[in-house]
């Protein structure tokens, strides 16, 4: 079991600046940060699981200490298999508490080893979710104050070819 590998879990279409605010966080606390990409055929995406792994791929290439991966099924085998503990979610609002409250929960009733920590938004990004980045960018608005650079422009690219 290792202690200094935290794995955070959630759909990153897109991958946003408040999603790497938690990242960069958790650097400061954990060895490595492991962004696992849900595979969830349920919810509809703009991206699929492998354009999402390569952008995210592309945007953490500079840095060792973190990992880009995808996992199916249930969250708690795929961190008992990465042989980690720890699994990291952000809270925005009290809205995202209760649904994060019986996942950790859920999670912890199945596999009592694996434990989640919740990580308080910056501020700055209490208001930033993906799919408001898709809808104020698929409307033309500016969204480069919300993702990095390079996710930008796959966004861009990925509204044009869907116009
Ligand atoms: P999911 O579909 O699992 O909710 P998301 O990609 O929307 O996946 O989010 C992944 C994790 O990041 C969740 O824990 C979510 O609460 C957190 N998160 C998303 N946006 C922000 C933000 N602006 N600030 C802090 N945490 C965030």
């Amino acid at each position: 079991m290792n202690r200094h590998i935290a794995i955070y879990p959630g759909s990153f279409d897109p991958f946003t600046n408040g999603h790497m605010d938690i990242v960069q966080r958790g650097l400061e606390i954990f060895d490595t940060v492991t962004i696992a990409v849900a595979n969830n055929v349920d919810k509809k995406s703009l991206f699929t699981v492998s354009e999402r792994i390569d952008i995210l791929t592309r945007l953490t290439a500079d840095n060792s200490r973190l990992k880009v991966e995808t996992f199916d099924g249930l969250l708690v085998n795929y961190v008992v298999e990465k042989k980690a503990r720890v699994i990291l979610r952000g809270l925005r609002a009290v809205t995202d508490f209760e649904f994060e409250f019986q996942l950790a929960q859920m999670n912890h009733t199945v596999c009592q080893q694996v434990e989640t920590l919740f990580m308080m938004t910056s501020p700055k990004f209490a208001y930033l979710s993906s799919s408001i980045v898709k809808e104020v960018g698929r409307l033309g608005g500016d969204i480069s104050k919300f993702v990095p650079p390079l996710v930008m422009e796959e966004l861009l690219k990925k509204f044009a070819s869907n116009s």
